[in-house]
């Protein structure tokens, strides 16, 4: 059989279609509710003139309408295209024009970013809101399902390379690009991800990480197919997640760092005595050591880090304990889950120096990750040049640099374009960073590459403080010195009210260079 995302949805309706699937909020579906659900939508969309191919739109936090979304537009072959939910309507516009978007569904709580933006909608036929407020003019969701066959839906013939979703990615280096991921790309991404996180259908998760975004979009799958129930939350707040593992028995969580560390505070100030049978927590961007060990020994769930990128499905590293590894000291093995990890199995991931060699396994030379594999993306949507400088030789080129150390797992040094070149030397901005936010009056740092008459470039730091503290520059330069070889150490500090930041909370340092290059003319 093709490797079609439907089919996930099938085993899941005809092995437990009876079992509580989805919770959101008051509301509880069985699968086979869901199932009706799907077709009613399938229907609806078909009737509107909805084709294979054609592109729908998404503006909706995690709820079941969002689920639902993706078996509903699968079945017509057409396209799914999640938008964030915090971005400006500017790049609504630029990501529903460009994406060639025919329908939106756009929950209430979000219609007034598209209000500004509507009359310049160049593809958008319809706009279907989700928990009508009774006033709003566009199509009620609700009834616009009711109206449609909950009847098994005849679907269009779909091949396992059709694409199936358009993610854009975060912008964090530039204008977002919209990813091109397939059926097959999905589905062996879930089949995957389903093994290295041992997916049953005892689980009952939380979707704590947002759908919209790859992170969040992948897991829908492997929990359906595996008839697990899954708890959508609108908001993910310490509440929130807490208020559903106590009233829903959760037992995994994915969920980025940031909010991993409001929920262990939220543990720590109300010390719950509800027995918790949390198996595991997921999470992504590199947290430290000390952050490991606090879940896993004083919560007593175990963690694992992944690594990916929008641009393949996302997941390809794994930074579980490998059973050779048990014997190390638990200080150890908390030092290697803090690495992104290992390969999953259907990706292939290299270090590369610059003449395309694989580096050492030294924990020393630093290359760049490149990726092949089942989840890597067919290309950027209309946008040739960038699909074929992400794409050479077959490989992904992640723009992301790294070191293997002799176990073989993979450690992020930096992004590419923000490693700094002094007198001939890589500096980690990473590095830097973390140095800076051991003073204890800095409350966010960011290093970049500014030009240097002498070394070409040197590290300088934009730095926001903790409120009421006063440091000076003299002072936070003297700090790095002391903490880092004279060459890594700071040159410069710019102190700023805030941080520019992406939707997903990811520091902008491309718009910090620019304004660099715009003062220094
Ligand atoms: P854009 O490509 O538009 O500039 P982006 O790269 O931030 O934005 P995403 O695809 O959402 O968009 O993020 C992928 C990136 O996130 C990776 O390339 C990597 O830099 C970072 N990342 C992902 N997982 C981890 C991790 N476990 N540790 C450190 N960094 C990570
Ligand atoms: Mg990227």
């Amino acid at each position: 059989v093709p490797l079609i995302l439907t089919q996930f949805l099938d085993r899941a309706v005809k092995l437990y279609g009876d079992k509580k699937a989805i919770i959101n909020d008051e509301r509880i579906f069985t699968y086979s509710e869901l199932n009706d659900r799907v077709n009613q939508l399938s229907d609806g969309l078909r009737q509107l003139g909805v084709k294979k191919g054609d592109k729908v739109a998404y503006l909706a936090p995690n709820t079941v309408e969002m689920l639902e979304g993706f078996y509903g537009v699968f079945q017509l072959g057409a396209i799914m295209v999640p938008l964030n939910i915090r971005l400006k309507p500017e790049d609504y516009l630029f990501i529903l024009n460009h994406s060639e978007s025919k329908i939106l569904f756009v929950d209430q709580d979000l219609y007034d970013l598209i209000i500004p933006i509507k009359d310049k909608l160049e593809t958008v036929e319809k706009i279907i809101v989700h928990y009508h407020d009774g006033l709003c003019e566009e199509e009620d969701y609700d009834q616009f399902l009711s109206a449609y066959s909950k009847e098994p839906f005849e679907r269009e013939d779909v091949e396992e390379n059709d694409v199936c979703s358009l993610l854009y990615t975060s912008g964090t280096t530039g204008n977002p690009k919209g990813v091109m991921l397939t059926h097959r790309n999905n589905y062996l991404h879930a089949l995957s991800s389903m093994h290295h996180l041992r997916v049953t259908d005892e689980d009952v998760l939380a979707h704590v990480l947002p759908m919209f975004h790859v992170n969040g979009w992948g897991s829908p799958f492997y929990y359906t197919a595996n008839g697990a129930t899954q708890v959508c939350l609108r908001k993910a707040s310490a509440e929130s997640i807490y208020d559903a593992i106590e009233n829903h028995g959760v037992t995994v969580m994915h969920m980025a760092p940031t909010v991993l560390n409001s929920l262990i505070q939220y543990y720590d100030e109300h010390q719950p005595t509800v027995k918790q049978d949390i198996r595991l927590v997921i999470a992504g961007s590199a947290p430290p050591p000390a952050f490991i060990t606090k879940i896993e020994e004083d919560l007593g769930w175990e963690f694992i880090q992944v690594y990916g990128m929008t641009e393949s499905t996302p997941l390809t590293l794994v930074s579980r304990i490998r059973s050779h590894h048990k014997d190390l000291p638990l200080e150890e093995q908390y030092r290697l889950k803090a690495k992104q990890g290992v390969q999953m199995i259907g990706t292939d991931v290299k270090v590369v120096n610059a003449v395309g060699d694989e580096v050492a396994w030294d924990g020393r030379e630093v290359g760049e990750i490149v990726v092949r594999g089942n989840g890597v993306m067919k290309g950027y949507w209309k946008n040739e040049d960038a699909s074929m400088e992400a794409l050479r030789d077959g490989w992904l080129h992640t723009g992301d640099m790294a070191n293997v150390d002799e176990y073989g797992n993979i450690e992020i040094v930096d992004r590419k374009k923000d490693v700094i070149i002094s007198g001939g030397e890589n500096i980690s901005s990473i590095e830097v960073e973390g140095v800076l936010y051991d003073h204890p009056s800095v409350l966010e740092a960011a290093v970049i590459a500014v030009p240097h008459e002498k070394w070409g470039e040197t590290p300088h730091a934009y730095v926001v403080l903790r409120p009421g503290e006063e440091v000076t520059e003299e002072d936070l330069i003297q700090f790095s010195r002391s903490k880092l070889a004279h060459f890594k150490a700071i040159t410069g500090v710019t102190f700023l009210e805030e941080l520019p930041k992406t939707a997903s909370g990811k520091i902008l340092k491309v718009h910090l260079r620019n304004e660099h290059w715009k003062k220094a003319g």
